[in-house]
């Protein structure tokens, strides 16, 4: 067979191939989105091609329940719209908040997943590293593929075995929401950590203060 008809046979497959969507999902507590969240973001779409990226705000992020107060679904929705809006392809996702129960992500994955879509989760390799504890995740491993970003402290951690993933690259921030909500207690600044929209909300709902600090 010639070049011109081994390219009219895989011509449509080549097209096929190319036509599919690249759909990144980066799912989060998001009390409060930080600087991180928003370069891994930025540097998802650019290292992954992706079509577009879907930011999910976990309505009730069943792991973190309990051990601490978690701020409303509204105001992290609102925060995590204002952190991503300077990233071109974000669609920010209130899926997550309007689901009854705890969220889950693999119920996410089945809500975006189409025939001809290919998911890509983004996870920090904090996060990677306990992907067996998630809910239903032999499904996670069937939906999607994984794209781990390393994280200061965590840069060894990989996912479990079972899991079709990739390394990719992100410059070590040593930024996390727990630490800014700690600044914000205390009255110390969270200038430059978290983008400017999102310190506006923060001091504007008081957000982390103590109640016993409130005027
Ligand atoms: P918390 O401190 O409240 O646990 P967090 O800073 O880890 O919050 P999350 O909203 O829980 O933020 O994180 C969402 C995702 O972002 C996770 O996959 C996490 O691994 C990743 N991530 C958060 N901060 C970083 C960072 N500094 N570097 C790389 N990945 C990060």
């Amino acid at each position: 067979m010639g070049y011109g008809a081994v390219a009219r046979a895989i011509g449509p497959i080549v097209s096929c191939v190319s036509e599919r969507r690249r759909v990144g999902i980066f799912g989060g507590t998001f009390d409060p989105p930080h600087v991180a969240h928003v370069v891994l973001a930025a540097a998802a779409m650019h290292q992954l091609e992706l079509d577009v990226l879907v930011v999910t705000v976990a309505g009730v992020p069943w792991q973190k329940v309990g051990s601490r107060e978690i701020s409303s679904g509204e105001v992290r929705l609102e925060m995590a719209e204002a952190a991503f809006a300077e990233v071109s392809g974000v669609e920010v996702s209130d899926m997550e908040l309007r689901r009854e129960g705890n969220s889950y992500t693999v119920d996410t994955l089945h809500e975006l997943s189409a025939e001809d879509t290919d998911l890509i989760l983004l996870l920090g390799s904090d996060a990677a590293a306990g992907l067996d504890t998630w809910g239903r995740h032999e499904e996670i491993a069937d939906l999607a593929s994984i794209a781990v970003f390393p994280r200061r402290g965590h840069e060894s951690a990989v996912p479990p075995a079972g899991f079709t993933w990739m390394p990719l690259e992100l410059p070590g921030l040593e930024v996390s929401s727990t630490d800014i909500r700690r600044r914000a207690a205390a009255g110390v600044p969270i200038v430059g950590l978290v983008p400017s929209a999102v310190r506006n909300i923060v001091e504007s709902h008081r957000l982390y203060v103590p109640e016993s600090d409130s005027p």
